[in-house]
């Protein structure tokens, strides 16, 4: 791992068994790896894979002078509200792109961004669809000054150096795991392509697509040619648990999350880590797994998100985080 300052070292994140009768009975170990619980800075917002992809980038923007970090998102983004915190957290000015026309009164998630001192700036869909183009953000450059430009999702190269580190953490937490799957959810893929990166040629990577289609498996595979010198890995998107998309849900996704917290007391998310824990259960009933594998799941956070989900549908998740 490149050395960092010691401002973005934290110490890891725990690593859980979990007892879910879907897993004993078929026989199956599954583990979950708690980075819900990294709390970077203010509220629930700088934790999770959020914190782990924005980490490196943060010490590349310090180290190279930069007072401002520059991102695009949605509304309810989990991205944009982690770069608020690390705005709040580590100093830097904050200006945050979000797609669509300001709202006559801000959500949960927006409300935190302007708490956290974030610059909103809204556009509307065709412009936000610009965003990796030079000549828009050489256009927000001569608005706003110099920036540290971070991707919408915060994927690129130093996130998935971050990402690495949650497999590598958790074989130091506990060497003996030998985990056959590690399981997380997907957006950009940003996070699966880096535990790809790291996990042994023994065990395999389980992304589960929080959004329709399967654009994502080629996504992947375009960050690792990217960035991984190793040959193939064992990988695979899942594609039958993302509810319809972002923001999409039906009752027995809520059902599962809300007994999912009182039995174990960990909080999910509705947008990702909930559809990979439903995925995860339904396939370990339906004999996905061969008996005896071990699985590693992780919690990626996201739990900002529940407020402004609740404040939308009229409170179906009975926790907060
Ligand atoms: C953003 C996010 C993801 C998806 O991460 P990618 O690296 O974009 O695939 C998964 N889980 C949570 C909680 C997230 O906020």
């Amino acid at each position: 791992m490149p050395a960092i300052s010691t401002l973005f070292q934290h110490s890891p994140s725990p690593i859980e068994r979990l007892t879910l009768p879907e897993f004993e009975s078929a026989g199956l170990s599954i583990w979950i790896k708690r980075d819900d619980l990294l709390r970077m800075g203010p509220g629930l917002a700088l934790c999770g894979n959020k914190w782990r992809k924005l980490k490196y980038n943060l010490a590349a923007a310090r180290s190279a002078g930069h007072a401002q970090l520059l991102t695009f998102g949605g509304a309810f983004s989990n991205h944009i509200a982690a770069v608020a915190g690390a705005g709040a957290s580590f100093g830097f000015k904050t200006i945050g792109v979000i797609r669509g026309e300001a709202p006559a009164g801000l959500n949960p998630t927006l409300r935190f961004a302007r708490e956290c001192g974030m610059h909103l700036h809204f556009v509307d869909r065709s412009a936000f669809r610009q965003k990796e183009e030079d000549g828009f953000i050489r256009k927000l450059e001569e608005r706003f000054g110099a920036f540290y430009h971070l991707p919408e999702g915060g994927t690129n190269s130093k996130a998935l150096i971050g990402a690495r580190e949650i497999i590598r953490e958790s074989q130091e937490q506990q060497p003996g795991l030998n985990a056959d799957y590690w399981c997380v959810s997907a957006g950009t893929g940003g996070t699966a392509a880096g535990l790809i990166m790291e996990a042994s040629p023994e065990s395999k990577v389980l992304a589960f697509s929080a959004l329709k289609g399967d654009f994502l498996k080629a996504d992947i595979n375009s960050l690792l040619s990217a960035s991984c010198t190793d040959g193939p890995k064992p990988w695979e998107l899942i594609t039958d648990f993302h509810f319809g998309g972002y923001a999409r849900y039906r009752p027995e996704l809520i059902q599962f999350l809300n007994h999912f917290y009182q039995q174990h007391g960990i909080a999910l998310d509705p947008i990702y880590t909930g559809k990979l824990f439903f995925g995860l259960t339904a396939m370990a009933s339906a004999g996905f797994f061969p008996g005896g594998s071990t699985i590693v799941a992780v919690h990626t956070g996201g739990l900002q998100g529940i407020e402004g989900f609740n404040e939308r549908y009229g409170s179906p998740l009975h926790y907060t985080a």
